[in-house]
């Protein structure tokens, strides 16, 4: 049976408690293997190591040094691709074709963009004038800031780590990491990875276990941690926010959407589609930027909802390695109920269910796994509860408008505000939009483009803050400024 253990201090350790949890795999809801579940001794450990470490040779370590090491980590995860690719698909069912194209070689990728980020990145300097006609010269100087927690969620499950872990070591400090305890295989391989590059005991380190009255409350109420970034639900998010607030720490929080695509009769529409397909239904619609709801220009709406629904119809449901699939289960029984609650709810609701609704047979292997049908609503309410709250999950709402103002203010009626989609061939109108729309991405004419030098995070109960390129200095530095009287 294969065992996840906590990785703290650079050793592989159990828990003082016993306590374990199951993890599955819901491709076929077969037993992975036992994850050891961090109590408050384990956590407390992993903080005062990672705390530390910083006293360590990893605080003494140059810039260029640290850059260097992560550079080999990158390497390393490369070397051992397969197994970070097995271990990401038991753990999420995802297809292999998506995970090696985007959840292995992105996670190896965040050790180094951060670094190249940070390398060349200027510090300001300010001349002051003084009576004495003398001057001061003010200069940035930036410092880690210590031990930072990373609470991190199931659905990309190395990629969002390490896209939080590679800017947080790149600025010299050191991480404790909750990785999601639906996927807690990448977090741990990554242990053997540091030992295996050098990386000091202490800097990189895993609790495994649940939120609340678990490794995930005990880590970010810890006195000892300087700062907490998480990426997970909006509801989360408060909850750790005000866990933040005693000691005024500070926070990143990457949060839940419900991100609208917006399509203009001007578009082409092939790309409209073809891109619409990703943003719905790619990893299963389990993606944070992903399109949940779909505001199409009237004169084309039947067209595209005919072929979005066709494009549905081509998917191909199945095990991560069969040739192929392009579309694999939810994450777990959990997620899975949660899923076709809405599924039910939209009938309730009122929907027309274009395509989909309910649970695909998949045959006696599969059919104990997290499989739902990809699914396509129209006819629904704007004030739909399908229509305004997050499902993370295979499916979409398509709506048609008739002007550019009613669509921006559709687009906008949300509480949430992390990315939108807008395909159309007209320029100055793509701007237009992408400028009123209450997010913190737009995309135009592409979804999921991501450039690693760019501001990342949302708009309203999406989040708070931006990572990604410099904006990641802000949070994983301090900034002090020195001031010399010449
Ligand atoms: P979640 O909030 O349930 O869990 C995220 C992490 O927080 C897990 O590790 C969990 O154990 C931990 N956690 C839960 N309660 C906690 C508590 N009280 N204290 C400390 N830690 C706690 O989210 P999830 O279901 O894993 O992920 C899906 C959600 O993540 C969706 O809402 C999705 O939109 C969002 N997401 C956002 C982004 C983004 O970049 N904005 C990216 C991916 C996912």
């Amino acid at each position: 049976m294969k065992e996840f253990k906590n990785f703290i201090n650079g050793e592989f350790v159990t828990t003082a408690s016993g306590k374990q949890f199951e993890n599955r795999n819901p491709v076929d809801n077969s037993l992975i293997g036992l994850v050891h579940e961090a109590g408050e001794p384990e956590v407390a450990a992993a903080v005062a190591a990672a705390k530390a470490a910083m006293k360590g040779p990893w605080g003494k370590m140059s810039q260029a040094e640290r850059i260097k090491l992560l550079d080999r980590v990158a390497a390393r995860i490369n070397e051992r691709f397969d197994e970070f690719l097995d271990a990401e698909c038991k753990d999420t069912g995802k297809p292999r074709s998506i995970a090696s194209h985007i959840d292995i070689p992105r996670g190896a990728a965040n050790f180094k963009a951060f670094s190249e980020t940070l390398a060349n990145h200027p510090t300001e300097a300010f001349k002051l004038d003084t009576p004495d006609g003398q001057g001061a010269l003010n200069y940035g100087h930036r410092q880690p800031k210590g031990v930072i927690a990373v609470i991190c969620p199931w659905n990309l499950p190395l990629l969002l780590m390490t896209w939080k872990v590679g800017p947080a070591l790149a600025c010299g400090n050191t991480v404790v990491v909750k990785p999601s305890e639906e996927t807690p295989a990448t977090a741990t391989l990554l242990g053997e990875v540091m030992n295996e590059c050098g990386v000091p005991a202490g800097v990189y380190n895993v609790v495994h276990g649940f939120g609340p009255d678990s490794a995930g409350a005990f880590l970010t109420t810890h006195p000892d941690i300087d700062a907490i970034t998480f990426t997970g639900e909006t509801r989360t998010g408060e909850v750790i926010m005000r866990a933040a607030s005693v000691g005024l720490r500070n926070i990143s929080l990457e949060c839940g959407g419900k991100n609208p695509g917006i399509v203009f009769a001007d578009c082409d529409l092939d790309k409209a589609i073809e891109g619409t397909m990703r943003s719905a239904f790619v990893n299963c619609g389990q993606v944070c930027l992903g399109t949940e709801r779909v505001y199409v220009e009237r004169p084309i709406f039947n067209e595209f909802v005919q072929r979005l629904k066709a494009g549905v119809e081509q998917l191909k449901l199945g095990r991560p390695e069969d040739a192929g699939v392009d579309f694999g289960p939810l994450v777990s029984q959990e997620h899975k109920e949660k899923v076709l609650s809405y599924y039910s709810l939209a009938v309730e609701e009122g929907a027309n269910v274009v395509i989909g609704g309910g649970v695909p047979e998949m045959g006696p292997e599969l059919n104990e796994g997290a499989w739902v049908e990809p699914t396509i609503w129209t006819g629904l309410a704007d004030d739909a509860r399908v229509v305004t709250e997050e499902i993370f999950g295979p499916c979409c709402h398509i709506r048609p408008f008739d002007t550019e103002e009613e669509v921006i203010a559709l687009a906008n009626n949300t509480k949430y505000g992390l990315s939108a989609t807008v395909w159309t061939e007209n320029t100055s109108r793509a701007c237009r939009v992408a400028e009123s729309l209450e997010v913190g991405i737009a995309w135009v004419n592409s979804w999921f483009l991501r450039d690693l030098r760019t501001a990342f995070g949302g708009a309203k109960e999406s989040g708070i803050g931006r990572e990604g390129g410099v904006h990641g200095l802000e949070f994983y530095t301090e900034l002090k400024n020195v001031c010399i009287k010449l």
